[in-house]
């Protein structure tokens, strides 16, 4: 993907867009604030990395877990073909079904369940971003990476976790690199950490 364009894009994607009354004055910090539901937007500098470590093509097939307020969504829509995201909590999911509706986004596809296992009606996808926290590596999400797919995702223990790039090769081999330690909140449900 073309970097000075993420960049441009991400300079001028207003913050304050994807937040309540009361956080829009905050919208700048570099900072994770709330949304509500005890879940908050990621920070800024965060969204922006892992965008750029999962280097979507304007053709991928791109799977998000974790819509949230639908900011890291806007990015994603920008610089793929199509975005299959996924919320368990359906009032944030139709706020920001509401906010990429009013940016004018048509390529984004958006369910409201437990995305821990993916969305296999629409598998394979090129890339798959985590933006919740997971317990362990999710199998089916692998299962559902595409050939020389990527996928980024927080795995670790509720205080900590680490940022993994995921790839998958020609053969169907898997790698990961760890990019270090990053702090998200808890992904529920059968990945999380209070697996049911
Ligand atoms: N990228 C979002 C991050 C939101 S926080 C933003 O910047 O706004 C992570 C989101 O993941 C929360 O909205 C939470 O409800 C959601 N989530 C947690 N576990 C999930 C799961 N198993 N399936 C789908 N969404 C999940």
């Amino acid at each position: 993907m073309d970097k000075k364009k993420l960049m441009d894009f991400f300079l001028n994607l207003d913050r304050a867009f994807f937040l309540e009354e009361q956080y829009k004055a905050f919208a700048k910090h570099d900072s994770p604030l709330p949304i509500g539901f005890n879940q908050t937007i990621s920070q800024p500098t965060l969204v922006l990395e892992m965008t750029r470590l999962l280097s979507p093509k304007k053709s991928s097939k791109v799977l998000e877990i974790g819509t949230g307020s639908g900011y890291q969504t806007a990015l994603l829509a920008e610089f793929s073909a199509e975005v299959y995201t996924i919320e368990i909590i359906k009032e944030l999911s139709i706020k920001a079904q509401q906010r990429l509706s009013t940016l004018g986004y048509t390529n984004i596809f958006y369910k409201i369940s437990d995305g821990s296992s993916g969305w296999k009606e629409n598998a394979p996808f090129d890339r798959i971003i985590v933006t919740a926290g997971a317990g362990s590596k999710p199998i089916d999400l692998i299962n559902q990476l595409a050939t020389n797919g990527k996928m980024v995702i927080p795995i670790g223990t509720p205080s900590m976790q680490k940022l993994f790039l995921i790839t998958k090769d020609e053969e169907g081999n898997i790698y990961e690199k760890n990019f270090g330690p990053v702090r998200f909140v808890e992904m529920v449900g059968d990945y999380g950490w209070n697996v049911k």
